[in-house]
């Protein structure tokens, strides 16, 4: 609640205007019964049409002064509460924007997504609601009861009686509703986490004919999300016609009472009733309104949770700024993914100098991917620490640490729009000659020639028309673009064939000079040129050193080298 106030407080002169409007449009709504009964007690009482049409012509003044009035009153709660919703993603966006690896780990991109939108759609329903009747509601409530207490002092208990019990109805109404509710918004998390993951491996999922399953999984999610919407709306369901019932029974027993009074007027009589049913109209309103704040209120903790989401990474008070050559010391480095129990980084004692370029060669799981990614601090270290020519990684401003450091990482990601915007996120002021030169040492030139429009091709969501290889030589020439001191390549040969890929590494090794390279890959072809090699195995440094050496030391590297190389060789001797 004190979030949703926080963003009112940021818009209050149109909020307050808005109110104001909306105050003459309850009091022009009041007016009328009175005016109603003026004609009916008085002037068709007394059979006179000037009386008549002097009610008449009040009566539509004041309506159209109403009607006037809940137009301008819309308008302006709308503008609010879209202007509130645009706020809320932008702070959201911006927030998880600034986050590191390790807080989407525990948000989960799917909910930060149902965040951004799902919970502020209801945060803005709320605010539209309460700009409706925030003001109005009480005075119609207060107003309808004064006037009956003035026009026929009779029916007050009544009234008040069925005020009381309305407003138990309302409350216990917003007792049962609020957890339930909360559940909902739960639950559609859970769906979109599910159609998330399907849709963006749909090809996998069609490869393995797993659609069935998928599908199971959707509908199951899918079926969660209606109980828990069911379940909800079953306590609406249950109190909406009970209040309804509440105030009819009042009218029943108003026309009740009046019945038997005497010198009865049959004006004042209707007006009652015309108040009572303005009444019910309030009530119902609040009571949709607070099931509205219900829900927003559900919906604005988790807002709160994105935005209150600190990075999980510290950064240092005065961040340093080294000329980075590419000198890389782990020490004694060891690393837990949050939540994991396991270590996925053991003890790592490594020396990278400038300019070499280091194989890093492991089975799937041993842990290339996360020691690589802790050098652009990606993730902090769990123990130990990285040195980037002689300085902690994190006591370097992070801008300055990425932005010499070329990152193409395992899975080729690709945004959409043209080759050259995406080639641009290197950097943005590259030159066409700078962004044509990376794409030649990637081998990438030949087939952007070839695609329609060169460099203006379109590229879909996730870069979806290219193959695989085409991605991952697209996302070498990005890296490259930046000209950085390091260049880290994931995996990101995998789907060349080994022609391409001997090609585009020899490319590397010419065209960068003097580059740290950090080549990671399950193929030994791929790292046995690189100027030493690093065998990982389970998280564990299995061995350092040229090719050689490790031929001669290196258990494990030895077996990699047998089942790859070595049958092959003996396939050709036999
Ligand atoms: P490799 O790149 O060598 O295939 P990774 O570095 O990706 O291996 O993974 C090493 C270990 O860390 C694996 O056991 C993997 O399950 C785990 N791991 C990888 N990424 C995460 C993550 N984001 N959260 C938790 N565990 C992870
Ligand atoms: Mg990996």
């Amino acid at each position: 609640m004190k979030l949703i106030f926080a963003y009112i407080r940021k818009h209050l002169g149109i909020f307050l205007l808005s109110t104001l409007f909306l105050t003459m449009e309850a009091m022009a709504d009041l007016l009328q019964p009175a005016l109603m009964s003026g004609i009916v007690d008085k002037g068709i009482k007394n059979a006179s049409v000037r009386q008549i049409c002097g009610y008449g012509a009040v009566m539509l003044g004041i309506a159209l002064t109403g009607a006037v009035c809940a137009v301008v009153r819309n308008r302006f709660a709308s503008k609010v509460s879209q202007t509130i919703g645009k706020e809320l993603r932008r702070d959201m966006y911006h927030n998880v924007s600034l986050l590191s690896m390790e807080n989407i780990d525990r948000l989960r991109p799917a909910s930060i997504i149902t965040r951004i939108t799902n919970d502020v759609a209801q945060v803005q329903e709320f605010i539209n609601g309460i700009m409706r009747i925030m003001v109005k509601a009480p005075i119609t409530c207060i107003g309808a009861v004064a006037l009956i207490m003035v026009q026929t002092p009779r029916q007050a208990p009544v009234m008040a009686a069925v005020l009381l019990v309305v407003s138990g109805l309302v409350l216990a109404n917003m007792g049962i509703g609020y957890p339930r509710f909360g559940t909902v918004q739960r639950r559609i998390d859970g769906l979109n986490g599910v159609a998330r993951e399907f849709l963006s491996s749909v090809r996998v999922v069609k490869a393995f004919r797993a659609e069935e399953e998928e599908t199971e999984k959707f509908a199951e999610a899918s079926l969660a999300l209606a109980r828990a919407n069911t379940a909800a709306l079953r306590t609406m369901a249950v109190f909406s016609p009970l209040i309804n019932l509440t105030v009819n029974f009042g009218i029943v027993l108003l026309l009740w009472i009046s019945g038997d009074g005497e010198g009865r007027e049959i004006g004042r009589l209707m007006a009652s009733v015309n108040y009572m049913t303005q009444v019910l109209f309030a009530v119902t309103m609040i009571a949709n309104t607070l099931n509205t704040a219900v829900r927003a209120v559900a919906s604005a903790e988790r807002i709160k949770e994105v935005l209150d989401e600190r990075p999980a990474q510290e950064l240092p008070e005065r961040p340093l700024r080294p000329r980075i050559v590419g000198d890389i010391r782990f020490e004694q480095v060891s690393f837990a993914y949050g939540g994991a129990g396991k270590e996925a980084l053991h003890d790592m004692d490594i020396h990278i100098r400038s300019g070499e370029t280091i194989g890093i060669i492991g089975a799937t799981g041993s842990g290339k991917s996360t020691l690589v990614n802790l050098v652009p601090r990606f993730y902090d270290v769990t123990a130990g620490r990285i040195l980037i020519d002689g300085c902690d990684v994190t006591q370097i401003d992070p801008a300055h640490l990425r932005a010499a450091i070329g990152v193409v990482p395992q899975k080729a990601l690709l945004f959409t729009g043209t080759i050259r915007e995406n080639l641009r996120w290197g950097r943005e002021d590259a030159g066409e000659e700078e962004l044509q030169a990376a794409a030649r040492t990637a081998c990438a030139e030949e087939f952007i020639k070839g695609s329609g429009q060169g460099y203006d091709t379109l590229l879909g969501q996730g870069g979806v028309n290219l193959s695989g290889g085409q991605k991952q030589r697209l996302s070498i020439a990005r890296a490259l673009v930046r000209s950085p001191q390091i260049l880290i390549l994931d995996d990101c040969t995998s789907a060349l064939d080994a022609q391409t890929e001997a090609q585009v590494l020899s490319g590397l090794r010419s065209a960068v000079g003097r580059m740290t390279v950090l080549l990671v890959s399950q193929r030994i072809s791929t790292v046995m040129g690189a100027d030493r090699i690093l065998c990982m195995d389970n998280g564990h440094m299995e061995g350092y050193g040229t090719h050689e050496e490790l031929m001669a030391s290196c258990r494990s590297y030895q077996e990699i080298y047998r089942s790859q190389i070595g049958r092959e060789e003996e396939a050709c001797d036999g």
